[in-house]
């Protein structure tokens, strides 16, 4: 069996056994780094479209399409500092990390997408994605103030009714 190990030199002449050790040592670390760097990253289940209609449902908006749909940065592939430019004037302080935010003047969402932050329980990259479409709705169609606390109240219902729908259905028809 001949195999171009990384960098193109062909080992088969190592014999056998040096060719395969040769072989997991090339490939061993590239597939782990794939897999791990693939693996960290949280991906939406959902089509954003489908998500922002099943919110607009719940809270009985209906979408016009005159009204810009806001546009979503994931943190993995959004500096840092453009996520503090944006939010900052929001917020009036600019924070050290990355969270799950809709920047109302600028129709942003910002969504962590790091796998670790969802692994507790209840926790999902689509139901946090439709949490911040709600607060775009309370925004731009309801025309609210986000420092209204009970907003926050609404977008964690509107999050976890959404999980319960779609996410975990099984979950939810159990409990019928
Ligand atoms: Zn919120």
């Amino acid at each position: 069996m001949e195999h171009r190990c990384c960098n193109g030199n062909v080992v088969r002449r190592l014999g056998r056994w040096v060719g395969i050790l040769a072989m997991i040592a090339c490939v061993a670390p590239a597939a782990a780094g794939e897999t791990g760097e693939s693996a960290r990253r949280a991906k939406l289940r959902f089509d954003p479209q489908f998500i922002l209609a099943q919110v607009a449902r719940r809270m009985n908006v209906a979408l016009r399409p005159e009204i810009p749909v806001p546009t979503i940065f994931v943190e993995s592939r959004t500096p840092l500092r453009q996520f503090q430019d944006a939010i900052a004037p929001q917020w009036h302080f600019r924070p050290h990390v990355f969270t799950n935010a809709y920047v109302t003047a600028r129709n942003e969402i910002y969504l962590i997408d790091d796998a670790a932050y969802y692994a507790r329980p209840g926790r999902t990259i689509d139901g946090s994605l439709a949490h911040e479409f709600a607060h775009y709705l309370q925004v731009m169609y309801l025309r609210s103030d986000l420092a209204d606390p009970t907003l926050e109240t609404e977008a964690v219902a509107v999050q976890r009714a959404f999980q319960q729908d779609h996410v975990h259905p099984r979950h939810a028809a159990a409990r019928r």
